[in-house]
């Protein structure tokens, strides 16, 4: 009775909060239902060397085919399963994906690592390197260096230490990591050099503006140049135009992802994307002298 008085009381404050709980809880009920139903996607985008034309790999980026809504992007549905167990579920059926995807192009004669994208809760779980270690053991004709997890700086930053120890226990299994979004988390010079990773992602944001805006190219610029100190290869993320290409180009910066390389697309579309690219002599002949 105390309970329900209590219900009632709250009642008074906000009507509106156990209809929002519900909504939440009904989306999360048809995410799990998303998972079984085989209504995910992971589409690929490609990450290439600008000067040579090369590509060095693809990312792997979720969708949800829903089948009232349509194609659904990862920010209209990720926010809703933020820091709950599904987040992990997720993560788990993504790496498995991208591991059978590596099988498919092994046997078609397709050599390229995938990035898969972690969440913090994720890697900071405390047995993420064991189950890594579990799916890896799972697909022995994968070379664990085709796998590169993108972990965000800011995630790395949250809790560095823990980041840092299962790292290090994936790096051990040959998995190798990159920096995702660079320049918003915010990490000191001195976290920077200690994470075991080896590319770092220039923040698309960052780089979609440099061309007008003098403190985003200040920003890209510096990431540039200490990536450059530490030794550390970069790729810019969000190159839509060939001027940000060349700009990049001169800056230093080789590698580079965006939709004016490719758009992310179904991994049944790639062989085709792989054989139309070197046919586009402006992208793929920049670093040639003129
Ligand atoms: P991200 O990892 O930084 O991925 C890059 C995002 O930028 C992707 O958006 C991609 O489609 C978009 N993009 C690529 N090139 C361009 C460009 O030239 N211009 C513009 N405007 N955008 C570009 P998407 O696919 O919507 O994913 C958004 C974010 O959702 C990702 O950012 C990543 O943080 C997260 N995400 C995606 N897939 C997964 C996943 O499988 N697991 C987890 N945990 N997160 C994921
Ligand atoms: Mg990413
Ligand atoms: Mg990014
Ligand atoms: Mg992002």
């Amino acid at each position: 009775r105390a309970k329900q008085r209590g219900r009632d009381a709250f009642h008074l404050f906000d009507p509106n909060h156990d209809r929002l709980l519900q909504v939440r809880h009904e989306q999360r009920q048809r995410f799990v239902d998303a998972l079984t139903n085989n209504e995910l996607r992971l589409h690929y985008q490609p990450q290439v060397d600008m000067r040579t034309g090369q590509v060095v790999g693809v990312e792997a980026l979720i969708r949800w085919q829903h089948p009232d809504l349509g194609l659904l992007a990862p920010g209209q549905f990720l926010p809703t399963i933020d820091a709950t167990p599904l987040e992990v579920d997720l993560g788990e059926w993504v790496l498995e994906q991208a591991m059978r995807q590596l099988v498919t192009w092994q046997a078609a004669g397709i050599a390229l690592p995938i990035n898969v994208n972690i969440s913090p809760s994720h890697l900071l779980l405390g047995n993420f390197s064991q189950r890594l270690g579990e799916l890896l053991a799972q697909y022995p004709s994968v070379p664990p260096a085709m796998l590169k997890l993108e972990v965000l700086e800011s995630a790395a930053m949250h809790d560095i230490q823990a980041a840092l120890t299962t790292m290090a226990e994936c790096q051990a299994l040959g998995v190798n990591f990159a920096i995702d979004d660079f320049g918003t988390g915010f990490s000191s010079l001195t976290h920077l050099r200690q994470l075991p990773v080896d590319l770092i992602k220039i923040d698309q944001s960052f780089v979609r503006d440099m061309l007008s805006d003098a403190d985003d190219m200040a920003i890209v610029e510096s990431v540039i140049y200490m990536a450059n100190r530490f030794q550390r290869p970069m790729l810019a993320e969000g190159v839509e135009t060939l001027a940000h290409a060349q700009a990049l180009i001169e800056l230093g910066c080789e590698l580079a992802q965006g939709y004016g390389i490719a758009r992310p697309m179904p991994a049944d579309e790639l062989p085709q994307w792989l054989v139309a690219w070197p046919l586009r002599a402006d992208w793929t002949a920049l670093g040639k002298p003129h």
